[in-house]
């Protein structure tokens, strides 16, 4: 591998445990109406084009659901659901216990960071809330970009913010959407995340053909940059990434 001067990842099950809908998915079905695995049935059938954004605010993509879902609840119903899920999705949203000290660690490399994730309406919300937000230099969220992975421009985006060529850029990710594919294709180094709690992940098209490098740890990121970097005879940390600003990519 080249010698790497930004990591890309994966959000849910990458910088995340492994997530599953937990019980608090059931207060967005009571709220709207709805048999909850009614719910569930369309959310898991639509999740693409929900992600992509083009249903509009994360409101007009419930109603939309629910229209999905044979259910018109009233406003201020859809509007209290809209919350509840918020707060469902983030009670689901775990930062696995690697990934600060992960990030911290490459940044400490000089390397830049940047996450690419398929997402909808809440993930963009409930980022700031989190603690590897600092950590970031560039964030491509599927719904704001107004397409999905494995489309390469996804990964280009990033890499272009960045101002650096694709091929010296990692990814990493647990395969959901084809990523692993994707980012190959956009001209990234891509690694697998096969972290032992993922056997249970909630995934939409996953990459199940990935014959690349694996790892079974977020930590294990480092040491593949610190072997990347000795193989490549470079002396490695360039020092730390000070004063840099986080950038952010919209649709465009
Ligand atoms: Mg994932």
């Amino acid at each position: 591998m080249p010698r790497f001067q930004a990591v890309l990842f994966d959000f849910f099950g990458t910088l995340t445990c492994a997530v599953q809908r937990g019980s608090a998915h059931r207060t967005t079905a009571e709220l709207l109406g709805c048999p909850p695995e009614v719910l569930v049935n369309v959310l898991n059938r639509t999740y693409y084009q929900r992600a992509t954004g083009a249903l509009g605010t994360a409101e007009a993509t419930l109603r939309w659901v629910c229209a999905q879902a044979g259910v018109r609840p009233s406003t201020e119903a859809l509007r209290s659901a809209v919350i509840a899920r918020f707060r469902a999705i983030r009670a689901d949203t775990r930062l696995r216990t690697e990934a600060v000290p992960t990030l911290a660690a490459l940044r400490q490399r000089g390397l830049r960071i940047g996450l690419v994730s398929d997402c909808t309406h809440e993930l963009p919300a409930l980022l700031p809330q989190l603690p590897i937000d600092p950590l970031l230099d560039v964030r491509v969220l599927s719904v704001q970009f107004g397409r999905c992975k494995p489309d390469p421009e996804l990964y280009r985006a990033a890499c272009r913010h960045l101002g650096l060529t694709p091929a010296t850029c990692l990814y990493v990710g647990d395969g959901g959407s084809q990523e692993l594919t994707g980012a190959e294709r956009a001209g990234l180094h891509a690694v697998r995340l096969a972290a032992p709690d993922l056997a249970g992940h909630l995934t939409f098209n996953p990459d199940t053909g990935w014959t690349g490098p694996e790892l079974t740890s977020l930590a294990d990121v480092v040491d593949l940059i610190d072997r990347a970097d000795a193989d490549s005879g470079s002396p490695g940390a360039t020092g730390p990434a000070a004063h840099r600003q986080p950038a952010e990519v919209s649709i465009g």
